[in-house]
């Protein structure tokens, strides 16, 4: 079967109620299936929907962006920053374990040491969609060689 790209709006939320992050008054999101460009229980949940449903997905913490991980929580000598004046909640790609870059975000600043974190914002929470399936179509060949799918307001990229 050909592989489809899935265009969907969504509402975020956490287990409160509260709105992380929504989709509405911009492009929706897509995502070529199969390939894990989207978290995996979303993926799952939103497999078989068609153009036009909609449906709320509750999506426990160990299928969204994991569990908090304290030993992605890494003091380090202040030179060795790549900025001077560094402050919390500045941003830097860092390296992780096996080499994959990984965004850290600056969460503590003293005279000597700054303190990063390398885990995703969203880690450590359910998390809680609601979608709304606005297009489903094949992937482009083009799509299908670089694995990921091509919103409809991307620049394109390489
Ligand atoms: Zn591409």
């Amino acid at each position: 079967m050909a592989q489809k790209v899935v265009s969907f709006h969504y509402i975020l939320k956490d287990s409160k109620g509260n709105v992380l992050e929504s989709s509405h008054g911009d492009d929706p999101m897509s995502y070529l299936e199969g390939v894990g460009q989207i978290i995996p229980g979303l993926e799952r949940a939103l497999a078989g929907l068609g153009k036009g449903d909609k449906k709320s997905v509750h999506v426990p913490v160990a299928d969204a962006y994991g569990e908090f991980d304290e030993t992605l929580v890494v003091e380090v000598p202040r030179e060795e920053i790549p900025k001077k004046d560094v402050v919390i909640g500045d941003q830097f790609q860092a390296e992780d374990d096996a080499g994959d870059p990984r965004i850290v975000v600056v969460t503590e600043v003293t005279e000597k040491t700054v303190t990063v974190d390398g885990n995703h914002p969203l880690s450590g929470q359910d998390l809680n969609f609601d979608v709304e399936i606005t297009d489903i179509r094949e992937a482009t060949q083009e799509e299908l060689e670089h694995g990921h799918a091509h919103g409809p307001g991307d620049d394109h990229h390489h």
